[in-house]
């Protein structure tokens, strides 16, 4: 059994949460001692180191994110994390592509309410 712990923060205004990451032959195991770091929840810096991220992790051993890549790879976890890294950016591509409709919907109506401004006047004069 292999483990590697990593001291994780996603912005200075948090805590600093502590990962343990552990290897059983392909079984992989991920505890963080966050609000939503235990069984039954998943929290962003377990996800974030799993992926093979180092952003949340601080410390000196930021290198062992590498080694966690391998390690998910070859693990049941592995096919899991790939597909959430995949869902989320797709989810963020159509959120952006949502605020770009939706900003186009409040330009059109704003030039359909200014031409009835316009027409009323036009009409009355
Ligand atoms: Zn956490």
């Amino acid at each position: 059994m292999k483990e590697l712990k990593f001291l994780a923060q996603e912005s200075n205004a948090e805590p600093q949460h502590t990962v343990t990451i552990t290897k059983d032959k392909n079984n992989l195991t991920a505890r963080c001692t966050c609000p939503r770091g235990g069984v039954g929840h998943i929290c962003r810096h377990r996800i974030s180191i799993l992926a093979g991220n180092s952003r949340m992790v601080i410390g000196d051993n930021v290198a062992d994110v590498k080694r966690v890549e391998d390690w998910v790879v070859w693990s049941d976890v592995g096919v899991l994390i790939a597909r959430l890294v995949d869902a989320q950016k797709r989810l963020q591509a159509v959120k952006s592509e949502a605020e770009k409709s939706t900003a186009a919907v409040n330009e059109a109506a704003d030039e359909v309410r200014t031409v009835q401004r316009l027409l009323v006047r036009a009409i009355n004069d």
